[in-house]
């Protein structure tokens, strides 16, 4: 699951490296694409059922949009707010990965929701390490989202994942109601799941658009959704999508043809 989730990770980065005002957000769809079509990963949401199946091999959500937004011919403008997600099955293993950014000029506000956006995400994988039990870990999210001023969504989930993108648990991002079962599990080795927090600027509420795929904020501002594939073992938590961290990983990497990556 590991390599998958550097699959993930290198076309998440690829995208980030040529994303740029101008561009459709298609045409950022088409690089997730060529990713993975060079590593022989499939992408796992092209297709996905649906009123109509899922028609691309990434989500790219843009400002006010918060997920399962469909690439599309969208030219994206400076300061814009994207979210990309993606997921791929690489030999047989699955991983899901999302990751949000400004296109040109940030402004202020929408950097401090990005910003606190990943900090969420941080959080969530630290406090795994240490929690016995999911709901404390969506405990600590929402409490700190509500802190910043900000909303956590939610009615969607985050997931198990593995042999497919979306196994058991549900992993919600607010601790479940006392007394529901729904949205509460051990956090023990073996584990893997996708954690993926949502965050609106002034409300939780969101509607669906029309092309029955397109979640946005209700209230029409910008919104972010970031999200890694988190292991949980006995050396603790490992972030499956997240960059290499062996010399063996960057190895591969660059055998890959991806050195331009790595950074120096
Ligand atoms: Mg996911």
């Amino acid at each position: 699951m590991r390599r998958s989730g550097l699959v993930v990770w290198a076309a998440l980065r690829q995208v980030q490296a040529v994303a740029r005002p101008g561009l459709s957000t298609v045409q950022l769809d088409q690089t997730v694409r060529e990713v993975f079509d060079h590593f022989g990963a499939q992408g796992v949401f092209e297709g996905y059922p649906g009123r109509t199946p899922f028609p691309a091999v990434s989500c790219i959500s843009v400002n006010e949009e918060l997920v399962h937004g469909i690439p599309s011919s969208r030219v994206l403008q400076d300061g814009d707010l994207i979210t990309v997600d993606a997921g791929c099955r690489y030999q047989g293993w699955c991983a899901d990965a999302a990751v949000s950014f400004i296109v040109g000029t940030p402004r202020p506000a929408t950097q401090r929701l990005l910003q606190t956006a990943q900090q969420t995400l941080r959080l969530a994988i630290q406090a795994m390490s240490r929690a016995q039990r999911w709901s404390q870990v969506a405990r600590q999210m929402l409490q700190f989202v509500r802190q910043q001023g900000y909303w956590l969504v939610d009615q969607f989930v985050g997931h198990g994942i593995g042999r497919h993108l979306h196994e058991k648990p549900d992993v919600p991002n607010v601790p479940p109601k006392p007394g529901n079962p729904r949205g509460e599990f051990l956090l023990q080795p073996g584990l893997v799941i996708a954690v993926e927090p949502m965050l609106n600027t002034s409300t939780k509420e969101i509607r669906l658009r029309e092309d029955h795929w397109t979640v946005v904020a209700a209230d029409g501002l910008p919104c972010v959704h970031v999200e890694h594939t988190v292991a949980v073992t006995d050396q603790g938590v490992w972030v499956l999508t997240g960059p290499p961290s062996t010399e063996e990983e960057r190895r591969w990497l660059r055998q890959q043809g991806f050195s331009h990556l790595l950074g120096s």
